[in-house]
């Protein structure tokens, strides 16, 4: 029966609960207590699936053989295929993820000496907003944006914006991009995005869904915007990211016209709401844990003489 239950928890978790919280809209007030939930939800899905395919094997052998047969080769058989379904899984998971992690390495010190090479001379006053452990970068460019590079464990990060940001932006609204990006580099919300990114490439085509992964991406987004608006209010961040959106050809994207929304509308959380979310992200792993798991071990460990 744990089998049952856990394959039935993997799927609700891979599908249905991550459709509901990517459309729900009070994650936005709480974004680092709500990314914590996508975490749990992800780690609950992970868990709730290498403990079906751990199950499953000792359910069949429960179903098709009497107890005093359960031993010998029936038993090394069930064994075997629980180990080699979770160890699938779990190898599955972690190729995945070191591939990304290298690939993404690679790539990223590629672009930090990219950016090295081609980023304009000069100093820019940057306000007193830039922190140590970062460093700022100029590219000439017609289209303000700016964005961050993180940096090797222990180097700097690079925060890079155009020339026609430095143009476009009054210095509030400037420090507030800086307040932003820092605010990714500081939290490595890179690894935030891998872990989600990995997960998605490691599901399997069916379940697999971009919910989970994009809206990790847009809490990320407000959270560093919460950084800028707490460095130098709500109007300049809101003012940047405007200025950024009306001078770009992609323009105010759902993304964007979210984020300016939230920040005009001055979306707070609120404590008790950020407790909740947090518990019920605890709840999500220990509760399967403890109804379902522990009892089906409790009962499985002795048939494979575990006491
Ligand atoms: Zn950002």
């Amino acid at each position: 029966m744990a089998s049952v239950w856990l394959t039935g928890l993997a799927l609700v978790l891979a599908g249905p609960v991550p459709a509901l919280l990517a459309r729900a809209r009070w994650t936005r007030s709480v974004p680092r207590a709500a990314i914590v939930l996508w975490q749990s939800v992800a780690i609950a899905a992970v868990l709730a699936a290498v403990g079906s395919a751990l199950a499953a094997p000792e359910a069949l052998l429960r179903a098709f053989f009497h107890p005093e047969e359960r031993t010998g080769l029936a038993l090394a058989v069930a064994v075997g295929v629980a180990a080699v379904l979770a160890g699938l899984i779990v190898a599955r998971l972690v190729v995945v993820l070191v591939l990304l992690a290298v690939r993404t390495r690679v790539r990223r010190a590629r672009h930090r000496d990219m950016i090295d090479l081609l980023a304009r001379a000069e100093e820019v006053d940057a306000g007193g907003s830039l922190r140590a452990g970062t460093v700022l970068r100029v590219l000439d460019g017609a289209v303000p944006f700016a964005y961050c590079v993180p940096g090797r464990v222990g180097s700097e990060g690079r925060v890079v914006v155009t020339g026609a940001a430095l143009q476009t932006l009054c210095p509030k609204e400037l420090r507030a991009v800086i307040a932003h990006e820092q605010a990714h580099l500081a939290a490595r919300h890179d690894l935030v995005r891998e872990g989600f990114t990995a997960l998605h490439r490691a599901f399997p085509v069916i379940v697999r869904s971009r919910e989970a992964r994009d809206a990790v991406a847009l809490l990320l987004e407000m959270l560093a915007d919460d950084a800028g608006r707490r460095r130098v209010g709500d109007d300049a961040m809101a003012g940047a990211l405007d200025a950024f959106a009306s001078s770009d050809r992609a323009g105010y994207g759902p993304d964007v016209v979210e984020r300016l929304e939230r920040i005009r509308s001055c979306v707070h959380g609120g404590r008790a709401l950020a407790v909740g979310t947090y518990l019920a992200a605890v709840a999500l792993v220990v509760v399967p844990t403890i109804t379902i798991v522990i009892p089906w071990l409790t009962d499985a460990l002795p048939t494979v003489g575990v006491r």
